[in-house]
């Protein structure tokens, strides 16, 4: 269950504010849907919610650029679902994401803070300079493995 408060106008601005975005309308809606959702979202799903409100449409490229700046600014997560449509969900507010690795759910898209730091970089060839790593943790949430059993 998502608690109302993380959903509120202020948790919204104040959340993009923290990672020292400009809050435009945009950003704050398509975080406050996001947050108000029960589950993994996709495009689709996000675009029909925000249709449903009373203020302007917005247009699709809008829609996918904030959601994709919603996941790099560690706002958000994104992650397949098993019919490879991509899904995003807020990510935990008020969380340090770099310092702990996620988990994403094949089966509803779902990502999962893991209570685990990421492993440390492996020893790389002389000459080569590390600039990021990404650990890829899959497999099924309790509720889409409970699903077929
Ligand atoms: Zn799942
Ligand atoms: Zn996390």
């Amino acid at each position: 269950m998502k608690s109302q408060a993380t959903s509120s106008l202020p948790a919204i601005q104040s959340a993009l504010r923290a990672v020292g975005a400009r809050v435009t309308p945009a950003r704050v809606r398509v975080l406050g849907a996001l947050r108000a959702a029960p589950g993994a979202q996709s495009h689709a799903e996000i675009e029909e919610a925000l249709a449903q409100e009373a203020h302007p449409a917005i247009d699709r490229v809008t829609l996918y650029r904030v959601l994709d700046w919603l996941c790099t600014a560690g706002l958000a997560h994104k992650a397949a679902d098993a019919r490879g449509v991509f899904r995003f969900s807020a990510a935990q507010p008020n969380v340090e994401h770099a310092a702990h690795v996620h988990f994403r759910c094949t089966g509803c898209g779902g990502v999962f803070c893991l209570k685990a730091p990421p492993p440390p970089a492996p020893k790389l060839p002389r000459g080569f300079r590390l600039a990021g790593m990404a650990v890829d943790i899959r497999g099924e949430c309790p509720r889409c493995v409970r699903s077929h059993s």
